[in-house]
């Protein structure tokens, strides 16, 4: 399974509604400072909730709704929501059927070699709101990040290694270390259940 194609919408600096090809293997996103390749990825941190707001870059989610004026401090004009959708190719079957159907809450959800993963923020008056859709279904986060898990991919699973995770890596003791290691293993989560039942 790989992302196939990322859809920005008003998201960051993407004030168009912009689609990025990945490839199967690499994909190199290159360009001057400032042009937006960081944002590419907090993209993909938003949509799949791999991360917090501050791992995104944003005090808060409202921030990452395209602003002109983002850099003098301006109030942002018309745009009042952005979204991000993430095309994620399922065609090694990874996922199967029934998992995404039981993410969806539905079995109407087409064709899961391709599975579309969007995230939408919203801004009212005096309010705001995020929603997450799984092919088009809207669902909550813990069904994202439910139906991901399956996958291997999770907010702790350093599926995306951020700036500076590397040196942190280096400078870890050997004990810490490991705990990465048992974290991608899929050895961390039967660690922590033992906990929880030596703990009752
Ligand atoms: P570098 O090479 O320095 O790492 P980069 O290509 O990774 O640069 P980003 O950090 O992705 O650049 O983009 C930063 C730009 O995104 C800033 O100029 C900032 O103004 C812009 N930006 C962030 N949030 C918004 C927003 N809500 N509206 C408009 N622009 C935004
Ligand atoms: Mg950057």
């Amino acid at each position: 399974m790989h992302i196939k194609e990322l859809v920005l919408d008003d998201f960051k600096s993407f004030g168009r509604k912009t689609r990025i090809p990945f490839y199967e293997d690499f994909t190199v996103v290159t360009g001057p400072n400032g042009s937006g390749k960081s944002n590419i990825i907090d993209g993909v941190l938003f949509a799949l909730g791999l991360a917090r707001t501050r791992g995104i870059r944003a005090e808060k989610l409202t921030d990452l709704i395209y602003n002109p004026g983002y850099d003098d401090g301006e109030e942002p004009p018309g745009t009042k929501e952005a979204s991000v959708t993430v095309v994620l190719d399922n065609s090694d079957g990874k996922l199967d059927r029934s998992q995404v159907v039981n993410a969806a809450g539905t079995d109407n959800i087409g064709d899961v070699d391709e599975i579309t993963i969007k995230r939408r923020v919203k801004e009212t008056e005096d309010n705001y709101y995020s929603y997450y859709y799984l092919n088009e279904r809207s669902v909550n986060l813990s069904d994202i990040q439910d139906l991901l898990a399956q996958a291997g991919v999770a907010p702790e699973g350093y599926n995306v290694v951020m700036q500076g995770d590397v040196t942190e890596i280096i400078n870890m003791t050997p004990y810490q270390r490991r705990g990465i290691i048992d974290e991608i293993a899929g050895v961390a989560e039967f660690d922590a259940k033992k906990e929880d039942a030596f703990g009752e």
